[in-house]
């Protein structure tokens, strides 16, 4: 058993991390309050290579492994864990669906420009009724000729606005339930396709997320991913990759309040002496550390196993729950730990607590993920 990193993945681990602290760090704040989307920073991120990692470089990425890929994301979410999602979800959910399950016709004419970050991608499955039980889904594909009529709507998409392209889930056959929902890649601009308003969220505030609208939008069946009833499949097998992606960003928003607690403490004095003297803070900051050590060896773990393509899905279940509920703790003591400055805006630490409450939500909840590894364990 080898823990240590190749040469090459430190390279990613030194060049993530210089460029979130030396351009994103600047104007993380302004960003979160402002709901400011952080696009010349995603150029950025494109010409380092960080938004096609795992794609193939055959199609415009950068054929790395997944352990670089979670290491790049950690950096990023340290500082700014809202250009981590807009990384994550093009990554995981747009590039890898894509070259996992896209014909050759779609590779050429979509995932080069997502994996060179020239164009974003959203992933479109949740519907206001239909959350964790994505199944339950009303947005119709009715197939006509050679094209397919598309009407519904969809909600809180990450990427909403920002985004070029949207591979969108759709029933073409309702009866069928789960087996009747197919998979499309979607263009915007197309007729009937409109966007909502930016949601004014909790935090990751600087990455946009909306509803999206299609009133009889004519889809090419060539823009068909895989084949009709396959959607839900195509779904689940890549949000089980997501998951090492949102394990990765709940790690990055773990480190930076550990990061930000040991300063803290090293300086503020009371009672004549600094904070880090006290053994009850040095209690939460030991826990903290003990918690992010074993939440990234699962991440990695996970990574590694997804690498070796053997199942991996219930491990990055878990990478997922444990890593977004040790962000959660630490972030939290984090806040504690600074006291009433801890609670005011321009600290930066509030913005982490924020921050990490979505990574229990989003790509499936912690209740959701516990399912899917006590099936995985009790089958
Ligand atoms: C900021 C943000 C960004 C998002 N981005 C995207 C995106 O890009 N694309 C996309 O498709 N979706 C996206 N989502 C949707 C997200 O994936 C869903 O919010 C999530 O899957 C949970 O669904 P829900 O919110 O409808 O909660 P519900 O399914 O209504 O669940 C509510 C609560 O009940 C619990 N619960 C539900 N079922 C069970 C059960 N069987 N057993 C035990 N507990 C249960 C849940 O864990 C949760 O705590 C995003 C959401 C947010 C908030």
């Amino acid at each position: 058993m080898n823990f240590k990193l190749s040469e090459e993945q430190l390279l990613i681990q030194k060049t993530a991390k210089e460029f979130a602290e030396t351009e994103l760090a600047p104007g993380v704040v302004e960003r979160d309050e402002k709901k400011i989307w952080p696009k010349e920073f995603i150029c950025k991120m494109s010409q380092l290579g960080f938004m096609g990692m795992m794609t193939s470089s055959d199609w415009g990425g950068e054929s790395l492994d997944t352990i670089s890929y979670a290491i790049a994301l950690e950096e990023i979410s340290r500082v700014d864990a809202s250009a981590g999602v807009v990384m994550s979800v093009n990554n995981s959910l747009v590039c890898s669906l894509l070259e996992k399950f896209g014909s050759d016709y779609i590779k050429k004419k979509y995932l080069n420009l997502l994996a060179t970050g020239e164009k974003i991608g959203a992933f479109s499955l949740s519907e206001p009724q239909a959350g964790s039980d994505a199944s339950n889904m009303k947005t119709s594909a009715v197939k006509k000729d050679d094209y397919y009529e598309i009407t519904g709507i969809k909600n809180w998409v990450t990427n909403g606005i920002n985004s070029d392209f949207v591979i969108l889930f759709a029933m073409t056959e309702k009866e069928l339930g789960y087996k009747g929902i197919s998979c499309f890649i979607i263009e915007k601009g197309w007729d009937g396709f409109d966007v909502g308003h930016p949601e004014n969220k909790l935090g990751i505030r600087s990455s946009d997320t909306c509803e999206l609208y299609f009133d009889k939008v004519k889809v090419p069946e060539s823009n068909l991913i895989g084949s009709e009833g396959q959607g839900f499949k195509i779904a689940l097998s890549t949000l089980d990759g997501g998951r090492i992606g949102i394990a990765a960003q709940a790690l990055g928003i773990a480190q930076a309040s550990l990061d930000a607690s040991i300063s803290y403490s090293k300086q503020r004095i009371q009672f004549k002496k600094p904070l880090s003297e006290n053994q009850a803070i040095q209690y939460k900051i030991s826990d903290m550390a003990i918690e992010i050590e074993a939440a990234r060896l699962l991440v990695w773990k996970a990574a590694w196993k997804k690498d070796q393509k053997q199942n991996f899905s219930h491990l990055a279940s878990m990478a997922k729950v444990y890593s977004s509920e040790v962000a959660m703790k630490a972030s939290t003591q984090c806040v504690q730990i600074h006291g009433g400055y801890g609670y005011m805006r321009e600290s930066g630490v509030e913005r982490l607590m924020r921050d990490a409450k979505i990574t229990q939500i989003y790509e499936g909840t912690s209740e959701i993920q516990r399912v899917v590894i006590g099936r995985s364990i009790l089958k």
